[in-house]
């Protein structure tokens, strides 16, 4: 077994511990294609590497380390290694770390695998850049226009066409990549559990067997600009108002739908003075139900109560869907085999989306989750014990050998 250090984290997560810290917002912050995800890209690229795996990029920017050679119906494992804005040290990597662990301790044992396998490491999985969430699974499985990816722009209007030909991609052959979708013949993800599901259930690992249905919404307010001190209270037309009315009146919403999840995270008031009533502001929803109907139903409400609170402001709002994603049921027999193999671990539906959940369109998937004590996630609280990550690699490694 690999020294564990002081940290008394894995030592692959301890080596990119330091990898894009956040001094401002805590945590780390590393978005696709920044200088610490390029890090983190070349760290995945040394580590398997050194295990001997042959790395290769696909048009997406999705990274591959194959055992052996590269072959159609693969077992594929792995994750993500970006990061939402102060995250915490586990989403993504500890699925990346892990697999890697898996395959070293597979190789020791002498094994060799029985079918094509490969660690894979997707792009922009947060969408805490460009704001679509798997962009990297999307893009490969054809499951999002890429003349759209193409034209999304970040926080300093740099598109995603420019951020790709940057990273020494072609723009021109984003989108549906067949060849690397046929690869899979089935993927398995290991992640940090962003809940307190495991907390609960008093186990270290489980698997997971659905995730709810979801999708990110733009809701731009428009108002009037104007001074603060030469403008009476009467007869403002603030759209910093009409938006805080409507995130208490979204909040109040999905509290009145069994199961639904409402969150406005980030907010972007221009032109931002202290002393100007803004003339406009834009707030971000993420909507998440059990069922699609239900998360519809959802927005529907809340973009319905957003014009209302709006127009008593004097103001509009424009709702405008940035992302949407079906629940997905993980893969029955997959799921049974799993369950199998590990001797009846629990399953967990996810609030949470993953490229487990994209590519569940082209392949049979599956997730494994491990304990998270604190239950927060996207967070700099969020964590695992030592044990629970070792109980995850025994876990990650029994299903390896079986479906291997
Ligand atoms: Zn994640």
């Amino acid at each position: 077994m690999r020294p564990i250090t002081a940290h008394g984290m894995l030592a692959g997560l301890d080596e990119i511990a330091d990898v894009g810290r956040d001094r401002l917002r805590g945590g780390f912050s590393r978005s696709i294609w920044s200088t610490s995800e390029l890090q983190l890209r070349i760290w995945f690229v040394e580590r398997a590497e050194r295990l001997g795996l042959d790395v290769e990029a696909d048009r997406n920017g999705n990274l591959w380390a194959w055992w052996g050679p590269p072959g159609d119906g693969a077992v594929v494992t792995g994750s993500h290694l970006d990061s939402v804005p102060g995250g915490g040290p586990f989403d993504g990597p500890l699925g990346v770390v892990s697999a890697l662990e898996a395959v070293a301790r597979l190789q020791r044992s002498g094994f060799i695998p029985g079918r094509p396998f490969a660690v894979a490491v997707f792009a922009e999985e947060e969408g805490s850049r460009f704001g679509v969430a798997c962009l990297g699974s999307r893009m490969m499985s054809g499951t999002i226009d890429p003349d759209r990816v193409r034209a999304l722009t970040d926080a300093a209007g740099v598109t995603f066409a420019d951020a790709a030909r940057d990273a020494g991609l072609n723009p021109a052959h984003l989108g549906a990549d067949p060849e690397t979708a046929a690869r899979i013949g089935l993927f398995l993800e290991l992640h940090i559990e962003q809940g307190r599901g495991l907390i609960d259930l008093d186990s270290p690992v489980a698997v997971a067997s659905s995730i709810l249905a979801h999708g990110r919404w733009r809701l731009a307010f428009r108002g009037q600009g104007n001074h603060a001190g030469a403008t009476a209270m009467q007869g403002r037309q603030d759209p910093l108002v009409a938006a805080a009315r409507a995130v208490t009146a979204i909040r109040d919403t999905a509290l009145s739908i069994a199961g639904s999840r409402a969150t406005v995270g980030r907010i972007e008031v221009t032109p931002g003075g202290t002393n100007v009533i803004p003339s406009s502001v834009t707030s971000w929803l993420d909507a998440r139900g059990e069922t699609a109907k239900d998360t519809r139903l959802l927005v529907a409400e809340i973009a319905r109560l957003s014009d209302g609170l709006a127009a008593e402001e004097g103001c509009s709002v424009v709702v405008t869907e940035e992302s949407w994603s079906d629940a997905v049921s993980f893969d029955a027999r997959l799921l049974e085999r799993l369950s199998s193999a590990l001797g009846g671990v629990p399953a967990l539906a996810s609030g949470a989306g993953h490229d487990a959940g994209v590519l569940s369109s082209v392949a049979p998937t599956a997730m494994l989750f491990v304990r998270n004590p604190t239950g927060i996630s996207h967070a700099p609280e969020e964590w695992a014990e030592l044990e629970d990550t070792l109980a995850g690699i025994d876990a990650l490694e029994t299903v390896l050998r079986s479906l291997l």
